[in-house]
């Protein structure tokens, strides 16, 4: 009788617990940001519902046979969320929790950031509710094709540009390009970015969001440091953004004092060899193994007295937590999200500058323009014409964001880069008579 009660309360506590702490969906956050980009440029509420309503969101079947001779239905997505600065962009995710809801909040996110870094592209994204990690190659590839084939209509290169994203890659984008090949007769490898460069894609985007990162963090630097040379950096996560990131910012003459991964992090007030670094780890697979370094730990990385901070792992890494024990003069936004909502409120009443991730990681859509436009000319471009571009683009991106941060000292940089984003698309459906 006593365990009974006992499991019944336990019960009713935990379902008030979850209600409690409702983790927001997406699309709600999504929403929020919109309406509070809104409210700071003064705009209504008709402008609200035209800015927030997706154009078109496609669900499709796709019925794969498997390996051992059954079929076995998929669902998949691409929302198309607003095209009035150009045709939508957005990768496309393999993820067993893949949801609606979920790609209608990211293609909101994409208008957002190609509108900010002003590329010719409106906002899109796709999903297929599957675990890849558990079909063979061959079922990813006839899934794949499936997918691209139900959206072939919806999809061209001057009307929706699918790329990579959580468990995709370019051999993925070689069959999409070859599967809208059969469906329209004709080689436009300007359908989806981030291909092979046998394909059409470029070695610069393995290293764009990294450079990007750098690029952004140079000009910041220069605007609030009085420059990079010989300032310190923390760098968390050592991935493929983290580590060209302190690559670059190394070569620049800064001073990454910190890196860390998973495993755990290394310090040395002297400056780390970037190069040597990325060998270890690519060796040995941490970077705990560096020999020329004291070991920290992830926490401890975040709060050490550095210039600049970049964390480039995970989200909701910096909290209301340690905030307020945050020393670096400067945070730049490798990573998606890294930092809540409330720590946001902290850094900005402390005075912290915050470079937002939806300027600050954007190298990687902007090397696929790049790519795109590339595409367009007959493969004009060399690697080092698209390195140029992409650090130009970024560097004059950041350089606009400050000057209209500038005019609007009044809200903190993440409301400031989201509300000149909305503008601009605010701008363009007026101009095209949407609003
Ligand atoms: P990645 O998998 O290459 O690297 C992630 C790194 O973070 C790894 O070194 C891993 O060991 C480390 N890590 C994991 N848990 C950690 C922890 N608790 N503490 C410290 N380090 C930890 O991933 P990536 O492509 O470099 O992406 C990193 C972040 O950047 C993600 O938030 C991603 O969404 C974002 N991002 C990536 C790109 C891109 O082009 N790769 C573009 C935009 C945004």
């Amino acid at each position: 009788m006593g365990d009974h009660r006992a499991f019944f309360l336990s019960t009713i506590f935990n379902m008030v617990k979850r209600v409690n702490e409702k983790v927001l969906d997406p699309y709600d956050v999504a929403v929020m940001q919109l309406r509070k980009a809104v409210n700071v440029l003064g705009l209504g509420e008709e402008a609200f519902e035209a800015l927030k309503t997706h154009e078109r969101v496609i669900q499709v079947k796709i019925p794969v046979k498997m390996d051992d001779g059954k079929m076995r239905v998929f669902i998949g997505w691409r929302a198309q969320h607003n095209s009035a600065l150009g045709p939508y962009k957005g990768g496309v995710r393999y993820h067993p929790e893949a949801s609606m809801g979920e790609v209608m909040a990211l293609s909101m996110w994409m208008t957002w950031k190609c509108s900010l870094l002003q590329l010719p592209f409106g906002g899109g994204k796709g999903a297929v509710r599957v675990d890849p990690r558990r079909l063979s190659p061959r079922e990813i590839e006839e899934l794949s094709r499936r997918y691209f084939a139900s959206l072939a209509r919806f999809v061209g290169e001057d009307l929706d540009i699918p790329a990579p994203d959580v468990y995709t890659n370019p051999q993925i984008m070689a069959w999409y390009v070859d599967e809208y090949y059969r469906i329209v007769g004709a080689n436009i490898f300007g359908v989806v970015t981030s291909k092979p460069p046998a394909l059409g894609g470029l070695n610069t985007r393995i290293i764009a969001t990294g450079l990007g990162v750098a690029t952004v963090a140079r000009e910041a630097a220069r605007h609030i440091l009085g420059g990079l040379e010989g300032r310190s950096v923390a760098v968390q996560g050592f991935g493929n953004v983290g580590s060209y990131a302190a690559y670059y910012l190394s070569t620049w003459g800064a001073r990454v004092i910190a890196v860390s991964d998973s495993s755990g992090g290394i310090y040395n007030p002297r400056g780390l060899r970037i190069e040597e670094v990325m060998k270890v780890k690519s060796e040995k697979g941490s970077v705990i193994h560096y020999q020329d370094s004291k070991k920290i730990s992830n926490d401890e990385l975040l709060t050490l007295d550095v210039d600049i901070l970049v964390p480039a792992a995970l989200e909701n890494v910096i909290t209301a937590d340690n905030a307020p024990k945050i020393r670096a003069k400067m945070i730049v936004e490798g990573a998606n999200g890294p930092t809540t909502p409330e720590a946001d409120e902290i850094l900005f009443k402390r005075g912290v500058f915050v470079v937002p991730d939806i300027l600050a990681n954007a190298g990687g859509v902007t090397a696929s323009w790049i790519e795109w436009v590339n595409n367009r000319m007959g493969g004009w471009l060399t690697e080092e014409d698209a390195r140029s571009k992409l650090e130009n683009k970024m560097a004059e991106a950041f350089n606009s964001f400050y000057s209209y941060l500038n005019r609007r000292s009044d809200i903190d940089p993440r409301t400031a880069a989201q509300a000149m984003a909305v503008e601009r698309v605010y701008n363009a459906m007026k101009l095209r008579g949407w609003v």
